[in-house]
C-alpha cells in the first residue's frame, strides 16, 4: 500500500525534474569560489553550519551548479546568527548581486530581509523556512526547500509498512502498540517540528497505536544522538521497540549506541528510521541495520538555489528558463520514502 505512494512520489519527482547531471565538486574550509571570477554575477551564500551532514551535501551542489556561471562564495555561519549577519554585511559590501541564505535561526529572516531591502538585493532562503509574514514583507524574497510536513508523513508511512511486515518480531511485549523513542532535530526548526508530529500522526491514522517512551532533541547531531540513546537504553532497554529520528545523522548516532549494546548481531535488532538518505545510511539499509529513511533531495535543492539566484542576479524572473515551479514564493522539492526495496532511487 505504502510502497505505491513511495514509488509514485519518486516517479513524480523524476518526471518533474528530469535527470540531473552529476559532476565533480571541490570545496575548501571557509568559503569557496564557485567559478572563475571576472564578469560573472556574485552570489553571496551562507550555510548555517558547514559540518551538518545534509547541509554539506547541499553546499557541494551549490558549488557544482555555480561553476562557470556565477562567482559564488559560501560562508560557514558556525551556528551563530550574529556571525551570519556580519557575513551578510560583508557580502553586500563586496558587491553581491543576490543573497542565498541558510538561516541559523529561522526567526532572523526579518533582519536579513531588512539588510537585503536596504541594499536592494533579492534573497533566496533555503533549508530553514522563514515564516509567512517575513516572506510576505519583501517582494524579492524567495524560498527553496521542501514541504516539511511531507517528510513526517512519509516517514510515518515507512514505519507503518515496516512494522506491519515485521510486527511478529518487533512487537516485543506483544501489546500491538509501538513503544518508541524519538530523537528530534533543533527545536523550532520547521522540519524538526513537522517530522516529530506527522510521523506519529500518520502511524496512528494507519491504525497502529503508539506509546512514547521518551523524546528529546539531538540537535541534528550524531554524537548528541549517541548520548541520548545511551541514556535511554540504560533506562528502558528492550522496552524500546522503535527509534525514530528526525534525520539520518542522528539515526547513525543512535545506531552507534545500539551497536555498543550488542544490537545488529545475532538476533538482537532494533528498527531505526531517519530522514535525508545520506550515503552512510544507504549502506546501513543495504546491510539491514536500518529500517528506512526519507530522501531529502540535496541535489535538486542545491540546483534550485543556484538557478533562482542566478536569474535574480541577472534581473530575470526567478524561474525563467528552468523547470522549477513557484508555489507562492517557494520552490518545493519532493521527499521520497526509501526502504531496501527502492534503494536505487536514493543512490
Ligand atoms: C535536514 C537535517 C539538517 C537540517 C539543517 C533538515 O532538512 O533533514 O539533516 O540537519 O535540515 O537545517
Ligand atoms: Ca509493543
Amino acid at each position: 500500500m505504502n510502497k505505491r505512494r513511495i514509488l509514485g512520489l519518486g516517479l513524480a519527482a523524476m518526471m518533474i525534474f528530469g535527470t540531473v547531471g552529476c559532476s565533480s565538486s571541490e570545496g575548501d574550509d571557509k568559503s569557496s569560489d564557485g567559478g572563475a571570477s571576472g564578469d560573472l554575477p556574485k552570489i553571496g551564500a551562507t550555510v548555517y553550519k558547514a559540518d551538518d551532514n545534509f547541509i554539506s551535501s547541499v553546499r557541494r551542489e551549490l558549488e557544482t551548479n555555480a561553476k562557470g556561471v556565477a562567482e559564488l562564495t559560501v560562508d560557514d555561519s558556525q551556528n551563530d546568527q550574529a556571525k551570519q549577519l556580519d557575513q551578510i554585511d560583508t557580502m553586500i559590501a563586496k558587491g553581491a548581486k543576490v543573497l542565498a541564505i541558510n538561516l541559523v535561526d529561522p526567526k532572523a529572516a526579518t533582519t536579513v530581509i531588512e539588510k537585503a531591502k536596504s541594499a536592494e538585493l533579492p534573497v533566496v532562503f533555503f533549508n530553514k523556512e522563514p515564516d509567512e509574514a517575513a516572506m510576505k514583507s519583501y517582494d524579492k524574497a524567495y524560498y527553496v526547500g521542501t514541504i516539511s510536513k511531507e517528510s513526517g508523513v512519509i516517514q510515518g508511512e515507512v514505519i507503518t509498512e515496516q512494522w506491519n511486515a515485521n510486527k511478529e518480531k518487533w512487537d516485543k511485549n506483544g501489546d500491538g502498540k509501538i513503544q518508541y523513542v524519538m530523537i528530534k532535530g533543533e527545536p523550532g526548526h520547521p522540519d524538526a517540528e513537522a517530522r516529530t508530529k506527522y510521523s506519529i500522526e500518520t502511524i496512528n491514522e494507519a491504525g497502529i497505536e503508539t506509546e512514547e517512551l521518551a523524546v528529546d532533541t539531538g540537535m541534528w547531531d550524531a554524537a548528541k544522538a549517541t548520548e541520548k540513546m545511551d541514556a535511554w537504553l540504560a533506562k528502558f532497554g528492550d522496552k524500546i521497540e522503535f527509534v525514530i529520528c528526525n534525520n539520518d545523522g542522528m539515526a547513525s548516532g543512535a545506531i552507534a549506541s545500539l551497536e555498543k549494546e550488542g544490537y545488529f548481531s545475532g538476533d538482537k535488532f532494533m528498527p531505526v528510521v531517519g530522514v535525508d538518505a545520506i550515503p552512510e545510511i544507504i549502506t546501513l539499509i543495504e546491510k539491514d541495520k536500518m529500517a528506512g529513511t526519507v530522501l531529502n533531495d540535496a541535489v535538486n535543492q542545491g540546483k534550485a538555489v543556484i538557478d533562482l539566484s542566478l536569474n535574480l542576479a541577472n534581473g530575470k524572473e526567478p524561474t525563467e528558463g528552468t523547470d522549477w515551479k513557484l508555489e507562492g514564493k517557494a520552490v518545493r522539492v519532493p521527499y521520497v520514502g526509501i526502504t531496501k526495496s527502492n534503494l536505487d532511487q536514493a543512490k
